[in-house]
């Protein structure tokens, strides 16, 4: 029985607590419950948890380097000389040396004129919307945008309008429908939910023919794809005229926390000047700057190259074989490759028995997903071996539904 706050009830108001004890009924209904479990310590793609090694087919970091050596004796050395905390915000006297250095080398990296570290991708896409878009602006997305940037277009009090996903054409309806107020189509580069690529170039096409800016949410393609892992714009052959204004996460593929978005000058500084997620927040710890850094240099070198390849294989090799066992795999060439199954108990109850094979990949649900395409999310990394894909593709091929 979990215990209750006691709020004073009167007639005319409605009751929050009824609300959350309905809302909690309908959950469990469902299959809607969401459940937290702890890592207790992860060894290359093996976590234990509740006393067991679960295999991790789940997790976003792409190139292992969230335990890279490099990057934790970065970490090490810049908290010893730095301390923990930034201790204020960027404008106040947080803003560190540390943070101007993985600024100027994802500028370099993207061949952006600018860069500027946002608290983590969640933030920076709700202070680039808010920034940059007035009330009554016109807001165009792909319907399978992450969550944050459908919130970030609220925040900003724009019109949304999306299209339907990866819809080249409905997009450039869209854009022509409200002609007054600026516009900003925005995309993710790769679907976090789907793993496919944008059609970035066309989408650079019909936002120049309808004078809209586009901003790419990269989350996904840095480090994995394009030359030296420079994303999904460069991989589509956009250069900085193409993709004015993009964003990357330094908590996947790069093995961190936070996020850059990098673009022509004049947006970043607007960013800096008004994005409310910026302003009044506290700076990211120089430290993790530092550990970024270092990820970085190893993302876009030869060890990056090498690490690319390797995922690649790993990515043929699990789609070579779902193919051959024939499940329903979608058109992607990412390290995402989830299989829909449809309905939350039947994804929840594949999850589970993978779990029994000793496997970690969890079931996802609306809302992260539309209504009736529950999925099993499987994320290949460049830590996998090849008999670790076979594991995977044996305890799938004993699915009822595989
Ligand atoms: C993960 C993700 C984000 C949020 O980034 P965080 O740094 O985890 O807050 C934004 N956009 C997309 C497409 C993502 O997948």
């Amino acid at each position: 029985m979990r215990s209750l706050p006691s709020l004073r009830r009167t007639d005319m108001r409605p009751s929050l607590l009824d609300r959350i004890a309905a809302r909690d009924v309908e959950r469990q209904q469902a299959h809607a419950v969401r459940r937290l479990r702890a890592v207790d310590a992860r060894d290359g793609a093996t976590l234990a948890t509740a006393g067991r090694a679960l295999l991790d087919f789940s997790g976003n970091d792409y190139l292992g380097l969230a335990a890279h050596p490099d990057v934790i004796a970065a970490l090490q050395r810049a908290a010893a000389e730095h301390g923990v905390g930034s201790t204020a915000a960027h404008l106040v006297t947080g803003h560190h040396r540390l943070h101007d250095a993985l600024q100027d080398e994802f500028a370099d990296w993207l061949g952006q004129p600018r860069a500027l570290l946002f608290g983590s991708g969640y933030l920076a896409n709700l202070g680039v919307l808010q920034a940059l878009l007035d009330a009554g602006d016109l807001c165009v997305q792909d319907r399978l945008n992450h969550a944050c940037l459908l919130d970030g277009a609220k925040l900003a009090g724009a019109t949304l309008r999306r299209y339907p996903h990866a819809d080249v054409d409905a997009a450039r309806r869209r854009l022509a429908v409200q002609a007054e107020g600026a516009a900003l189509l925005t995309t993710d580069g790769v679907f976090s939910m789907d793993g496919d690529i944008a059609p970035l170039a066309e989408l650079a096409q019909v936002a120049d023919d309808a004078g809209a800016l586009l901003y790419v949410d990269d989350a996904h393609g840095i480090g994995t794809l394009g030359p030296h892992g420079a994303g999904s714009p460069a991989a589509c052959g956009l250069g900085p005229s193409g993709a004015p204004l993009q964003l990357a996460t330094l908590g996947k593929a790069l093995g961190g926390y936070g996020a850059i978005v990098a673009g022509a000058a004049v947006l970043v500084d607007e960013l800096l000047q008004r994005a409310r997620t910026y302003l009044f927040t506290t700076a990211l710890p120089p430290a993790l700057a530092a550990a970024t850094l270092a990820a970085v240099r190893i993302a876009r070198g030869a060890d990056g190259d090498a690490r690319r390849e390797r995922l690649a294989a790993n990515i043929a090799r699990f789609r070579h074989g779902a193919v051959q066992l024939g499940l329903p795999l979608l058109p992607s060439s990412t390290p995402i490759q989830p299989i829909v199954l449809g309905d939350n108990a039947t994804t929840l109850r594949a999850s589970q028995q993978l779990d029994e094979h000793g496997l970690r990949v969890v079931a996802i649900r609306p809302p992260t997903v539309p209504e009736g395409r529950a999925r099993l999310r499987i994320t290949i990394t460049a830590v996998h071996d090849d008999a670790q894909i076979d594991r995977l593709l044996d305890a799938l091929s004993r699915l009822p539904s595989g």
